[in-house]
């Protein structure tokens, strides 16, 4: 499975003061913003373009414009932190949105709410900061796929090696693209060294 762990001087200033525990919500949503554009850039950069001839002021002139349309699909609570910042860079991306909600006892999530658009003929960006146990996002990948997304792709903000050997088992076409790989989970599936509980931290619960 393709694995892009983003290698940017910037992610990595962005990322330390996320993971910062003194961090408060309000800076912390702002970091998530700015990181999910480094990383929505690198998960679309092979998007497909077609031919567009404009006029500059001075000549004709033959561009290029984004051939397809893109989805999104946050994984609930969490995800939500990233779907601004992709709609800020296309705004015409579908949203679709798939509820998982992990107990905390036994980490295995539990779908509560999903709701897609048309995923055919779209790239499709499965969106959930946290990779840990990579059960949520397989959960949520096999979703996506049984809803006809072909062309799908998984982005995180901290990913640890246990969820992407996950995805990696049950969807090894689906490229993952992260802005940390980190060390390993702890007893209670939690990222180390990670950033804690990435919703709480988002809304201050
Ligand atoms: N979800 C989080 O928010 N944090 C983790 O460390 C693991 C899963």
């Amino acid at each position: 499975m393709p694995l892009t762990v983003l290698r940017h001087p910037l992610a990595a200033h962005l990322l330390t003061h996320l993971r910062d525990q003194t961090t408060k919500p309000a800076v912390f949503r702002t970091l998530c913003h700015e990181i999910t554009l480094l990383l929505a850039l690198e998960a679309t950069r092979d998007l497909p373009t077609s031919e567009k001839a404009v006029a500059t002021p001075l000549e004709p002139f033959r561009g290029q414009v984004l051939a397809r349309p893109l989805a999104i699909v946050p994984i609930l609570r969490a995800g939500l932190g990233m779907v601004e910042p992709l709609l800020s860079l296309f705004p015409d991306v579908s949203v679709g949105c798939i509820g998982l909600e992990r107990d905390h006892a036994t980490a295995i999530a539990r779908s509560y709410y999903c709701k897609l658009p048309p995923l055919e003929g779209r790239r499709v960006l499965v969106i959930d900061p946290m990779l840990a146990t990579g059960g949520s996002a397989a959960q949520a990948l096999d979703v996506v796929r049984a809803a006809g997304g072909n062309d799908v792709a998984l982005l995180c903000i901290v990913a640890a090696p246990e969820g992407v050997a996950c995805v990696g088992q049950r969807h090894p076409d689906v490229p993952v693209f992260t802005a940390a790989l980190d060390r390993e989970l702890d007893a209670r599936k939690y990222i180390l060294p990670g950033l804690g509980d990435f919703g709480d931290r988002l809304y201050g619960t």
